[in-house]
């Protein structure tokens, strides 16, 4: 699955991560990105493999303005 983050849009709240650590970094000061393991060119965009899928919807729900997307 494919998951994209709308970075100009995002908090900085730090949900997703808390949500789904394994596909999600909100470092301090920073706008959310995908863990590097699961990034794919740049640090909004990452292909999630089957296992982490339930993780990753958790963190789009989670999110309050509703900037992570998959695909
Ligand atoms: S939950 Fe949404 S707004 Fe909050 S850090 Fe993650 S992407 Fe940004």
């Amino acid at each position: 699955m494919n998951v994209k983050i709308d970075q100009d849009g995002c908090i900085e709240c730090g949900a997703c991560e808390q949500t789904c650590s394994e596909v999600f970094v909100v470092e301090s000061g920073q706008k959310a990105s995908i863990v590097e393991k699961y990034r794919k060119n740049t640090s909004d965009v990452g292909e999630i493999p089957d296992i982490l899928v339930s993780c990753t919807n958790d963190a789009v729900a989670s999110c309050p303005v509703q900037v992570i997307s998959t695909g």
